[in-house]
C-alpha cells in the first residue's frame, strides 16, 4: 500500500469513528462500556432494526428511528434482555406524541403489564392527580418509562435492562422533542442525567437532557408511601408548569 493509500485509509477510519461517536452522543450515550480491556459500543451488536430479528441478549439498535411506529414495532419485538420472557404486554407509552411535557417513570408495574399502558395502577392514579393539579390532562402530555417491560415482583431494574431498553426512550424523546421532561424517581433521573446522585439532591431544580429542561422529582409511588414529600413534588411540578407555559 502506498503512503497516500495509507493516509486515505487513515482518514476514512477517523471519519467513521467521528461519525459513530457523534451519533452515540446524539443518542444520549456519554460513555463507552469497557469490558476486558476492549471498548464495546452500546447498541451496536444488533445488525438490523427490523422486527423479528432480536435474539436473546442482543441490544436494541443504535438506529435513529424515523417514527414512533418504528420504535413501537422494535419494542414489541424486543428480546434484548430477559424481561421479554415474563412480560404479558410491552408498555410503550401513551399520550400526545407532540407533547411539550413528557413524564418518564421507572418501569411498568403488574397493572401496567396486564393493560399495556403506563401508570394505570395506584401510582398512576397519583400521577394523574399531579398532572391535573397543574391544569393539564394525561392526553395533553406524554407518559412513558425507562423500561418497557415489567420487572417481576416489582424489583428494581437491573443495569443491563436499563442499558438494553434506553435506546427506545432516547428515540421517543428525540421524536417528541418536548420542551420539558419530568423524571419520576431515582431511576428515570439517574438514567437520563447519567448520574448516581440521589433523587433528593437532584430534585427541585432544572437539569438539561439533550438541550431539554429536565426536572427530577419523587416517584408517585414514593409519595404514596411517604406523603410528607407531597409538598416537594408540588413545588417541582409548579416549576414544570411554568416552564411548559414558556414554550
Ligand atoms: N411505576 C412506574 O414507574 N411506571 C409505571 O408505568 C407504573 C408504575
Amino acid at each position: 500500500m502506498s503512503q497516500s493509500d495509507l493516509i486515505g485509509e487513515y482518514l476514512r477510519v477517523v471519519a467513521a469513528v467521528k461519525f459513530h461517536v457523534e451519533e452515540q452522543i446524539e443518542l444520549g450515550f456519554l460513555e463507552l462500556p469497557c469490558e476486558g480491556g476492549r471498548f464495546q459500543s452500546v447498541g451496536t451488536r444488533l445488525k438490523s432494526a427490523r422486527p423479528g430479528l432480536y435474539r436473546d441478549g442482543e441490544l436494541a439498535p443504535s438506529v435513529v428511528y424515523e417514527s414512533m411506529e418504528d420504535i413501537r414495532i422494535a419494542v414489541e419485538n424486543c428480546r434484548a434482555c430477559s424481561l421479554h420472557a415474563s412480560r404479558t404486554n410491552v408498555v410503550f407509552g401513551t399520550g400526545n406524541e407532540e407533547a411539550r411535557l413528557v413524564f418518564v417513570g421507572e418501569a411498568p408495574g403488574a397493572d401496567e403489564d396486564q393493560q399495556g399502558q403506563p401508570f394505570v395502577g395506584r401510582a398512576g392514579q397519583k400521577l394523574t392527580q399531579i398532572i391535573e393539579a397543574i391544569g393539564l390532562s394525561r392526553s395533553q402530555v406524554y407518559i412513558t418509562n425507562v423500561l418497557k417491560c415489567h420487572p417481576p415482583g416489582n424489583r428494581n431494574p437491573l443495569p443491563e435492562e436499563v442499558q438494553a431498553c434506553e435506546p427506545y426512550l432516547i428515540g421517543q424523546l428525540r421524536l417528541i422533542k418536548p420542551r420539558v421532561i419530568c423524571a419520576l424517581g431515582t431511576f428515570a433521573a439517574q438514567t437520563l442525567l447519567r448520574t448516581n446522585r440521589r433523587i433528593s439532591t437532584l430534585r427541585g431544580r432544572f437539569h438539561t437532557y439533550q438541550g431539554i429542561k429536565l426536572m427530577p422529582t419523587y416517584h408517585p409511588a414514593y409519595i404514596l408511601r411517604n406523603p410528607m414529600f407531597k409538598r416537594d413534588v408540588w413545588e417541582d411540578v409548579k416549576k414544570v408548569r411554568a416552564e411548559y407555559d414558556r414554550a
